[in-house]
This record gives structure tokens, sequence and C-alpha cells, in this order.
């Protein structure tokens, strides 16, 4: 029997998912609805639960301060069961999907959630973390983990850039910005954004609004104003920077390689976009409104 253990779920889901746009995102209030389930809840943690299938008592768990009465359950153990059985699901369907034969028998494919409520209960800041354990009989390691690997995007709503929080953000930028490339692109978005914030002070001389209208082009990697967009805004090219050859500038260039960002950087009028002939210092070939990074473009004609 192979076994997986994957732990802390949530959080090895988290680590491997913010992509923009690289990932299907379901719009839950607009996709149709396959099945609707409904519990009536009374007395909150303590109380009652009356579904249409399920009656059960609430007990608040011990370790919470609360009775533990047998014969009770809780929130945090019906969403183990729940998380559990639909991941089961998944692992089933994804195995089908990848021609895998998972056991026949029931009891050779097993799953063990752990719930834990976290956080800090009297500020009201809490959240929950799933661990599992999961075992299948017959599977070698590396099919378990295939069949896991899938049935986790087809089971978990992964969190999104759009869904996380400043502080999230923060720690994540901190984390990129480990590697010092992407820390010295952070900063010069940073330090467009400021800079262009203080160009266009808003009329109320407060720097906020200004600010919160910024957004940067996936296209030219400007900062710009989404309420000033228009559909020439950006002009680009969409073709690839090359070296001018014509020129004989480079015939006798003999510092290393030529074909490199610094040069572009530092000699532009010797490189030539392939898209239009234009050299690395004209205007892009391209007009059309800019598109921001972060948000879905909101400028229309
Ligand atoms: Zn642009
Ligand atoms: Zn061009």
């Amino acid at each position: 029997m192979s076994a997986l253990r994957l732990q802390p779920f949530l959080r090895t889901a988290m680590r491997t998912a913010p992509r923009i746009g690289a990932r299907r995102s379901l719009n839950t209030a607009s996709a149709p609805t396959l099945y609707s389930a409904h519990a009536k809840v009374v007395g909150a943690r303590k109380g009652h639960v009356d579904g249409e299938n399920l009656k059960v008592d609430l007990t608040m768990a011990k370790a919470l301060g609360g009775e533990g009465d047998q014969g009770k359950t809780n929130p945090e153990e019906l969403f183990a069961a729940g998380y559990g059985a639909c991941f089961q699901s998944a692992m089933n369907a994804s195995a089908a999907k990848m021609g895998i034969t998972m056991p026949t028998t029931i009891e050779d494919s097993v799953v063990e959630t752990t719930v834990h409520l976290v956080g800090d209960m009297k500020a009201l800041d809490m959240g929950l973390r799933v661990d599992m354990k999961v075992k299948v009989k017959g599977l070698a390691k590396e099919e378990l983990q295939k069949v896991v690997d899938e049935a986790k995007k087809v089971s978990l709503k992964m969190p999104t850039i759009e869904d996380i929080s400043d502080k999230q953000a923060r720690i994540i930028l901190h984390a990129l910005c480990k590697d010092a490339e992407i820390e010295s692109k952070a900063t010069e978005y940073l330090e467009s954004l400021h800079s262009h914030a203080k160009l266009t002070p808003d009329p109320q001389g407060t720097k906020r609004k200004a600010e919160e209208e910024l957004e940067i082009c996936v296209h030219c990697d400007a900062v710009f104003d989404m309420a000033e967009n228009h559909d020439e805004a950006c002009t680009w090219h969409q073709g690839d920077l090359d070296p001018d050859e014509r020129c004989g500038f480079w015939d006798d260039y003999d510092e290393g390689l030529v074909d490199t960002e610094e040069n572009r950087e530092v000699y532009p009028d010797m490189f030539v976009w392939s898209c239009c002939g234009r050299l690395g210092d004209e205007d892009g070939c391209r007009p059309q409104a800019h598109e921001a990074v972060y948000k879905a473009a909101r400028y229309r004609d």
C-alpha cells in the first residue's frame, strides 16, 4: 500500500498556485448549479443541525473549552468528512482520466483528513488548515502522487492573486525578492508607480486617488492611469529586438556578447525591431490601449 501525507494540505496547494492567468478559475456566482445542499443550524457550535438527510447535534470540542459530548459533532469534523469524501471522489475521477486503476475494494483507498481551526479566537481572526493522509493499495508511490496532484486541481479552489490579502501580498513579494533580479524589477515598478503618482496629483490634492487608478501595462511595462487609457495609448512591438547588422557597429564590438539586455539599454539605436524595422529607441508599431497586469482593462471606446 502506498501512502502519502499531504501536510499541511492547503498550504502546500498555495505554494504551487498563484500564477496570473495560468489557472482556470470557476466563477461560482455564474456557473451552473449541479446540486444544492441545505442545512438549518440553531444554537451555533453547541446547537443542532437539521439537513435534508442529516440530523446531528453539535458540541464544542474539549480543546476549545467545550463539553465534547459523546455522540455529538462539530463544524470542523463535518468539514473534514465532506472534504475527505470529495477528495477521494476527485482522486477516483482523476485516476480514471489518466488510465490508472484504483482498487475496487473501498477499504483499500483511504483518505484521512484533519481540519485544524487556527488563529486567534479572541481577535476573531481564524482560519482552517487541512492535513491529509492518503493510502491506496496497489498503486506505486509515483502513480499515487500523480493521482493526488490531479485531484488537487479538481477538488481545490486554489487561491488566486485576486483573493489574497495585503499582508499575504507583502509576504509573497518579500519571498520573491530574495531573487535579486525580481527585487530589482519590483523596485523599478515601485519607483515608476511613485513618480507617476507624484506627477498626477488629483484635484483634492491627495495623492491617494491617483494611485488607486494606476496600473502597469503588460505590453510596454509602463505605468499608466486607467482613467486616461485610450486605444492608442500603448505603442509596442510584437516582434523581437535584434542587433542591427546593417550599421556595422557590432562588427567592431569586442566587449563580449552582443545580444544582451544591457546592450539593448545602452545602445538602443543599434538594435532593430523585427516586426517593423524601427530602431530600439523608436515608438512601437502596434498602437492599442494599455492593458493592465493587475485588473482586466477597463477601457471602453
Ligand atoms: Zn502599454
Ligand atoms: Zn514594431
